[in-house]
């Protein structure tokens, strides 16, 4: 940001950015090393398995080939065994990988399918809106505050408010200050609905936005054949080696790369090739034998799927299903913000394996030629703080999360009885006469 409004424009119309999203095996990838070609670009994943080492069938990770030269930042930046790793970190190194793309003069592509890894990049709320999705960070700001008294939540969050130009409304209920005090620990700020922040906000990049969907059919049909083909390359031995590992090293399962799509479906058929060698340790040892770090499986380590044929299809058939319902919700992030306000530029992939990729690289090649040439400043619609925001039922004398939450609520039978005991109460209460 500059002072001096042509200044500014100058500096906006340098640092441009695009980001290509979109569903499994939508062309993401042949899209975006196809724009990198003609603009002078270099992609930057954000992708959130693809970012791990060791996880090159189950994330399906852009090969040298595909990459065809251009280069891929943030790929196996991260390690298996890494379970703290999240999306404050990306946004740190995704950041600091678009900046010195820019100062080399090239155009940086953000490409992924994790939706709000790529909206960290350039939108300044993005970490705060979906810092939910931090459980770990979540989970121990939780755990410090949650043992602090009433008097201690109140002081600590005063000493936060009390320097804000437009102070906000106190809180009284104990439940929302300590929310407020977790999201300020995440993420280093309070919830906008503190700041009154209410308003859209300018982007860090002039950015476009490539959003390529799928008919919902064609996309269940492009995970089958994928999680098919991945299958073929050895993705149940990648799972084993990386539950295996993760084992050795004591990481939560529920956590980092445990939580992927393709790991967590598996898990069933892994438990039942690893109780084969025994439990813990047993396992590791026999498996991964001496060393430290992340180890691969001896290439001798046969996975013996005798008698899994069932449970295996079983497993492959909740990747795809995990898959589309991911694909769903990616969806549905960036529909909200279209229709808030943020251009996005759609592109329909249905028909491209008939149809052939000369359509929609046309439309995409014209779409951020125009956009190059004026970049103008992107504006990040308000969230939807209702979403967020906390609701007193006094009836109940319960705080709610989320205006949807509330509204159930207030529907639920629990709420419906409080209402009715209340009443009763007032009227046995009320002067008789
Ligand atoms: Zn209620």
């Amino acid at each position: 940001m500059c002072a001096d409004p042509a200044k500014h424009d100058e500096y906006e119309a340098k640092h441009p950015l695009i980001c290509v999203l979109g569903p499994t095996a939508s062309g993401k990838t042949s899209l975006s090393v196809h724009l990198c070609g003609i603009f002078g670009g270099e992609a930057i994943l954000s992708d959130s398995i693809q970012l791990y080492k060791h996880c090159d069938v189950l994330s399906a990770k852009v090969t040298n080939e595909e990459a065809s030269g251009v280069p891929h930042h943030l790929v196996d930046s991260v390690s298996p065994l890494d379970s703290e790793y999240s999306v404050v970190q990306y946004q740190r190194a995704a950041t600091a990988a678009v900046e010195s793309i820019h100062e080399a003069g090239k155009l940086p592509i953000v490409v992924g399918g994790t939706v709000y890894y790529a909206l960290s990049v350039f939108s300044p709320n993005a970490v705060l809106d979906h810092a939910e999705s931090d459980q770990t960070a979540y989970r121990q700001a939780m755990a410090k505050w949650d043992t602090k008294t009433d008097e201690e939540l109140n002081a600590a969050l005063d000493a936060l408010t009390s320097t804000l130009s437009d102070p906000p409304p106190p809180i009284t209920s104990r439940r929302a200050i300590r929310n407020a005090l977790v999201t300020h620990t995440v993420t280093g700020r309070l919830p906008d609905e503190l700041y009154r922040q209410q308003t859209a906000t300018p982007a860090r990049y002039p950015t476009l936005v490539i959003y390529l969907t799928c008919a919902p059919v064609e996309l269940e049909r492009r995970a089958r054949v994928r999680v098919d083909a991945m299958w073929g390359e050895g993705m149940l031995r990648e799972a084993v080696e990386i539950y295996v590992n993760g084992a050795a090293a004591g990481v939560p399962m529920d956590r980092g790369v445990f939580q992927a799509i393709g790991l967590k479906e598996l898990r069933p058929v892994v438990d039942v090739i690893l109780a084969k060698h025994g439990s813990g340790q047993e396992a590791c040892d026999a498996l991964l034998g001496d060393g430290r770090g992340y180890r691969k499986l001896p290439e001798s380590f046969p996975i013996d799927e005798s008698g899994l044929t069932a449970l295996a299809a079983e497993c492959r058939d909740d990747v795809v299903q995990a898959t589309v319902q991911y694909a769903r919700r990616q969806a549905k992030a960036v529909r909200q913000l279209e229709r808030r306000g943020l251009p996005v530029v759609t592109i329909d992939t249905t028909s491209v394996v008939d149809a052939g990729w000369t359509g929609p690289r046309k439309v995409a090649e014209d779409a951020v030629r125009a956009f190059l040439t004026s970049p103008k400043s992107t504006m990040i619609p308000a969230p939807d703080r209702a979403a967020r925001q906390t609701f007193r039922c006094e009836v109940c004398a319960r705080d709610v999360i989320g205006r949807g939450q509330f509204e159930a609520h207030l529907a639920s039978g629990r709420h419906k009885k409080a209402v009715k005991g209340q009443a009763r109460r007032a009227r046995r209460e009320a002067p008789v006469g």
